[in-house]
């Protein structure tokens, strides 16, 4: 890692080989946007992003491995063994004709004209070793912990919508305020969100949901969002439940599942919102069992209840049910709960038809009749495990088998 001193921004080796790479080819370059948002606010950057002077061709004539990764975009990866870093030339989009893709992009040698493009100020600003360029205040704004579009509001939502989206996800992620310029132009064009891909408007609510602040979701509601892109959650404010809905998801764990699972709660139609938001299916299947087992009294349950639990619900969906359990029911006392999970885990019971000491083949061998009832009778048998994990044995599952079938 190499400090740039005066900065007091510390990029990898990488990143200032390449820029040092494409500088002694004559070129400019610089570090740019959320990887110099984030370093400044002593936040570890995700990925390390470069704008460049150099067009497309001239920086994969400089670097021997490259990915023409968005090339129309001006965007090629460096390949560094495994790990790429993304170059882009500096560009100047078009107009925007449908609030979501400019119709052209093209290419500039102006730094400023790159950052003028960008959707925040703090998100506008390039660095290299000797400079930090910052044209729209971007160091000022996160001093003062503000959201504020480069440019004006308006027109900036105007071609993109998603920004107004990304306003309140990157106010949700840093703890910020938006700027109330920014915040009228915000709802004033929320309509527009309309236009947004599923995709995009799934990718901007998680990272909200999955922030330190998911309880800004509360700005989705007051920007008149929520009924664009998520009428159900409308409802949920509608019936005054949205300040309780913020407390529970500041409450609950950083895990996708349990985040989706307490915002789809209250709407209750969590499948219907997660394929339209095109979730994929493990995703949807885990919400919807942690819908659906959440309703359980698990601090009720004796030893024979909780082993039923696990094998219904699946020991993967246990940790994350006491997350989701505990952060829709806050005063429910979990402690013997867990502490009896943990006694079960730990004694090795059978909570799984395929841990039983026997199996269909089994069955079949002593008589049981191949088709249905070999089904029937495992279930019978898991059952019988569950209230007493001593049957676990090959000797008395058999046992048991064929006395039931002399009933
Ligand atoms: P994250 O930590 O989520 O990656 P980021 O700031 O790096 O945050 P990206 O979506 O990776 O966000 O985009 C990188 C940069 O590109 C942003 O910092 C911003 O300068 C610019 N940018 C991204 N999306 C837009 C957009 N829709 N409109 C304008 N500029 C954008
Ligand atoms: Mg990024």
């Amino acid at each position: 890692m190499g400090n740039t001193g005066v900065l007091n921004i510390t990029m990898p080796e990488r990143v200032s080989y390449i820029i040092e790479r494409l500088e002694a080819a004559g070129h400019e370059a610089y570090a740019v946007g959320g990887c110099v948002r984030d370093s400044m606010l002593g936040r570890e950057p995700q990925d390390w992003d470069i704008t460049t002077s150099a067009l497309p061709e001239e920086t994969k004539a400089i670097f021997s491995r490259t990915v023409d990764t968005g090339i129309k975009h001006g965007t090629v990866t460096a390949m560094f063994g495994k790990e790429g870093y993304e170059i882009t030339t500096y560009r100047v989009d078009g107009k925007y004709s449908d609030g979501r893709h400019p119709d052209s992009v093209a290419f500039t040698r102006s730094l400023e004209e790159d950052l003028k493009r960008r959707d925040f100020t703090i998100n506008a600003m390039a660095c290299n070793s000797r400079e930090l360029v910052d044209m729209f205040g971007g160091a000022e704004d996160l001093e003062n912990k503000l959201i504020r579009c480069v440019g004006v509001p308006e027109a900036r939502f105007g071609e993109d919508a998603l920004r107004i989206l990304r306003a309140v996800r990157f106010s949700a992620q840093l703890g910020f305020d938006i700027d109330p310029a920014t915040l009228d132009a915000a709802k004033k064009l929320a309509p527009t969100l309309a236009n947004i891909s599923a995709e995009r408007i799934h990718a901007e609510l998680h990272k909200l949901l999955m922030s330190d602040h998911p309880d800004r979701l509360k700005l989705l509601h007051d920007l008149g969002i929520d009924r664009i892109i998520l009428p159900e959650l409308e409802h949920t404010s509608q019936k005054g439940l949205l300040d309780e809905l913020c407390d529970r998801m500041a409450a609950a764990p950083a895990v996708t599942s349990v985040k989706w699972a307490m915002l789809l709660l209250y709407t209750g139609s969590a499948s219907e919102i997660m394929h339209r938001l095109k979730f994929d299916n493990q995703t949807i299947y885990t919400v919807k069992a942690l819908l659906r087992f959440g309703q359980t009294p698990v601090a009720e349950l004796d030893p024979a209840g909780m082993r039923r639990l696990m094998s219904d619900a699946g020991l993967e969906l246990m940790e994350p049910l006491f997350d989701f359990i505990h952060a829709s029911s806050p005063g429910l006392d979990l402690a013997g709960a867990k502490a009896l999970y943990r006694s079960i885990i730990e004694a090795g019971d059978c909570t799984d038809i395929r841990l039983l000491a026997v199996n269909g083949h089994d069955l079949m061998q002593a008589g049981v009749p191949a088709g249905k009832e070999v089904g029937k009778t495992l279930d019978m048998l898991l059952s019988a495990v569950l209230a007493d994990p001593s049957f676990n044995t090959r000797e008395k599952l058999l046992e048991l088998a064929l006395n039931n079938r002399q009933d």
